[in-house]
């Protein structure tokens, strides 16, 4: 890559895909598919310089849009907003000294340098140590602790970067890297930040929803589709499977308090067909160990019985006020907490805490959950978002 000097680069750091060993190559190839994904419409190049990606902003396009729009793609440790120099001792003084006369001026300021490409004449304490002459002349107090800013100066062979301002990118594996997972959604508030965890850890999402309209369109055209559009920030192409839930209800109102625990397994049981023909390996749900009284263990162990691929639950550990909290940061939180008609509501409000392993699978024969399932599969209908 050619670097001009004293061009602004956006940095791009990749930070835990330098543990994939011999797969590098694929999650950066990743990477780079989702970055120019997400920065569809903008005016860029990028490029791969060593150990990040060099993203430069064409000509009257707006670095900080674009720097928004990558602190949600997962697989990004951090982003950094930098100028580019020789890799040459006076160059990058003379570029540090522009960047540090800028106003604001700080007061002081913690200098840091690195080399990935160790074969330069000089080192990165003759880096810092010249530049804090410079900062020092420009009545800047170089600071290792407690400073005002940071001034990072990175060389690689091509050239040397200089910044002032790190951002934390949003961290996590590229989505695709992991495969798929068919994620249960509903129009609540936890299911929503159970899919940007499972993206988080490299995961494609396939929703599938479970409705309680007549029609499937109803479902479409309701909250529901805002959820995942909101979610499609952080990777704009997922499909959503909706399925009516009448079949199941015709046949589980006669199990009275159980009716929760059962339509949990047959949302499970969809998911799994869902997941044949989608090519997932997991299955994602907002539960969290202990926050409503259906979401015990035994409900949970039950509910899965006979079910073959993981049920993945990301927000087991969390207490409700965390989830709610992340609900906010990610952008789901005000529509999740609109009215909505969903299934879990209107089935049984005081639902069984307690269910054994036997009880249920008898259950399961009696509502014939295999015929009930494949029967409501062939009502589904698939959108791509
Ligand atoms: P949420 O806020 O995600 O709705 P919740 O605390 O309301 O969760 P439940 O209603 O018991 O808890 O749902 C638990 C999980 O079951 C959800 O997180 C979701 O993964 C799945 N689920 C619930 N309702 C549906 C639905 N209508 N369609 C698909 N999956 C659902
Ligand atoms: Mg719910």
């Amino acid at each position: 890559m050619e670097f001009k000097q004293g061009e602004e680069l956006i940095i791009v750091h990749f930070g835990e895909l330098w543990l994939k060993g011999g797969n590098r190559d694929y999650y950066i190839r990743l990477l780079e598919r989702n970055i120019r994904e997400q920065l569809a419409g903008e005016d860029f190049s990028l490029q791969r310089n060593f150990d990040r990606l060099a993203l430069r902003p064409g000509k009257g396009s707006d670095a900080d849009k674009i720097i928004a729009k990558l602190k949600k793609v997962f697989g990004i440790s951090a982003i950094e907003l930098s100028v580019v120099a020789k890799p040459e001792l006076d160059e990058i003084v003379s570029a540090a000294k522009k960047m540090l006369s800028r106003r604001p001026r700080a007061a002081s300021i913690r200098i840091d340098s690195h080399r990935s490409y160790k074969q330069l004449p000089f080192t990165s304490v003759d880096i810092v140590d010249s530049l804090k002459k410079t900062a020092d002349k420009l009545g800047i107090e170089p600071k290792p602790k407690e400073y005002e800013r940071k001034l990072s100066i990175s060389v690689t062979k091509d050239a040397a970067f200089l910044t002032l301002n790190r951002e934390r990118g949003a961290g996590g594996l590229p989505v695709g890297s992991s495969g798929k997972a068919v994620i249960l959604i509903s129009g609540g508030i936890d299911s929503p930040v159970a899919a940007w965890y499972a993206m988080k850890r490299g995961l494609e999402p396939v929703y599938l929803h479970v409705h309680a309209f007549r029609d499937n369109r109803e479902a479409e055209r309701s909250k529901l589709s805002i959820i995942i559009s909101k979610l499609a920030e952080f990777h704009p192409h997922s499909k959503t499977y909706f399925i009516p839930s009448y079949v199941f209800q015709a046949n589980s109102s006669r199990f009275g308090k159980y009716e929760l625990v059962l339509l949990k397994a047959f949302m499970l049981r969809i998911a799994e067909k869902v997941a044949l023909r989608e090519e997932a390996d997991m299955i994602v749900t907002g539960e969290s160990l202990g926050q409503v009284a259906s979401q015990t263990s035994s409900n949970m162990a039950a509910e899965q019985q006979g079910i073959r691929l993981p049920v993945m639950r990301p927000l087991f550990g969390f207490d409700k006020e965390e989830i709610i909290a992340m609900a906010k940061k990610i952008g789901t939180f005000e529509e999740s907490i609109k009215p909505y008609r969903d299934v879990c509501s209107i089935n049984s409000r005081n639902p069984k805490t307690e269910t054994r392993r036997g009880d249920m699978k008898t259950m399961l024969g009696k509502i014939g959950i295999s015929k009930i399932a494949s029967r409501s599969m062939a009502l589904s209908t698939m959108r791509e978002f």
